[in-house]
């Protein structure tokens, strides 16, 4: 029998939907992803990007801040509480062509839904160069949170690269661990970070900032997995050789859209394009979408959670209307 709400993804879009959802008698169905070496390295693994972070300070109803797994472990448990059916697996493909829509998983079931909502977030940014792919888990991460801690970085030279809120969260975070932080940025400034993390993150003296700069090649050898980094300053075009023991990226994310195999109409950037910015539906019937996939602005964990909360009234009222009970 065909559901009557699956809701995909597990951030906090995904989880207030399901909230929403529950207390609503839908019964939703949450799939939030497979706990799989894949969705390490893509930064996606269940719980969402919060669960890869530590204090989150900006979500209201926390004043002294909140761990972020435990935050997202605290909404999973609330939308767990009013009925929401969980499943650890991955959506991989989905025919949006058929009524009820079609679905597959990572665990090679196929389902059958009446309504969906895409909460399935963005993951993770690396530089596309061919010695990054080399020394992916042997140095090079995109994830402070997740590998900061371990042995080879310990006591060490790491490089951060990135001009946003990441960068500097990532940058602060690794302080804990590292001898130096260098923070790689193409531009001369912190364009894109918030005041607030950008004067946390250079006013720390372990933190030391390569302006105008991008890397050309992450170097390094069998034995020791990567040992520095050929580094570009793009003003002056010169090169130099820099020690490093680790790289972590905080470029930006890519919405998590490859499974729909446009299906659904994207935007100029890759995100879901709702076809109602005051709401969460999209170009097919049926189908909304929430937080960070559809979201190529804001990108915060509260107005992801605020989509969510709107995704799962616009598939109630759709689903009444259809008279789908
Ligand atoms: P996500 O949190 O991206 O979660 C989506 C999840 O869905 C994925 O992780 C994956 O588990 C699952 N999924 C993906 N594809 C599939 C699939 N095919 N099948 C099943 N499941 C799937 N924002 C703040 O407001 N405050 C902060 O302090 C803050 N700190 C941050 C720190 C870091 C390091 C990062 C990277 C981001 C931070 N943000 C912060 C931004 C915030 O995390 C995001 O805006 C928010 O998590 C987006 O929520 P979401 O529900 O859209 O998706
Ligand atoms: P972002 O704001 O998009 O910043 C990405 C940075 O990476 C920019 O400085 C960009 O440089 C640089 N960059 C992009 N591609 C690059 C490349 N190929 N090579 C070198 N540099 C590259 O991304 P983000 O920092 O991940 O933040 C995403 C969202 O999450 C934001 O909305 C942010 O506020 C939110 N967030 C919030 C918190 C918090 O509140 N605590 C923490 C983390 C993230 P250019 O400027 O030159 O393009």
């Amino acid at each position: 029998m065909a559901e009557r709400l699956v809701i995909i993804g597990s951030g906090p879009a995904g989880w207030t939907c399901a909230i929403y959802a529950a207390r609503a008698n839908l019964s939703p169905l949450v799939y939030e992803g497979a706990i799989s070496e894949e969705n390490r390295l893509r930064g996606t693994l269940p719980l969402g990007q919060l669960n890869l972070t530590t204090e989150v300070e900006n979500f209201p109803g926390f004043p002294e801040g909140i761990d972020g797994p435990a935050l997202m472990m605290r909404m999973r448990e609330q939308a767990e509480r009013y009925g929401a059916k969980i499943i650890t697996e991955d959506i991989t493909a989905v025919d949006l062509s058929k009524r009820p829509f079609v679905l597959k998983d990572s665990a090679g079931a196929t389902l059958q839904s009446h309504a969906l909502v895409i909460a399935t977030g963005a993951s993770a940014n690396y530089l596309g160069l061919a010695s990054e792919e080399l020394y992916k888990n042997r140095g090079v991460s995109a994830c402070a949170v997740c590998d900061g801690a371990l042995p080879r970085f310990r006591n060490k030279p790491l490089i951060v690269i990135g001009g946003g809120d990441s960068a500097c969260e990532e940058g602060s975070y690794l302080t804990k661990f590292a001898s130096t932080v260098y923070l790689i940025h193409r531009r001369d400034t912190l364009n894109r970070a918030s005041p607030i993390m950008a004067d946390r993150l250079l006013s720390n003296p372990k933190v030391k900032p390569i302006w105008n700069s991008v890397v050309e090649e992450v170097l390094g050898d069998e034995e020791r997995g990567m040992t520095g980094a050929r580094v570009k300053n793009v003003k002056t075009g010169e090169e130099m050789a820099l020690a490093a023991d680790g790289m972590f990226l905080a470029i930006g994310h890519t919405p998590n859209t490859r499974f729909l195999q446009n299906q659904v109409a994207l935007d100029e950037k890759g995100f879901i394009r709702l076809d109602d910015p005051f709401r969460t539906t999209t170009s097919v019937e049926g189908l909304f979408a929430a937080g960070d996939v559809a979201d190529s602005t804001y990108r915060q964990a509260i107005t992801a959670a605020g989509m969510g909360c709107k995704a799962a009234l616009d598939a109630e009222r759709w689903l009444a209307a259809k008279g789908i009970h």
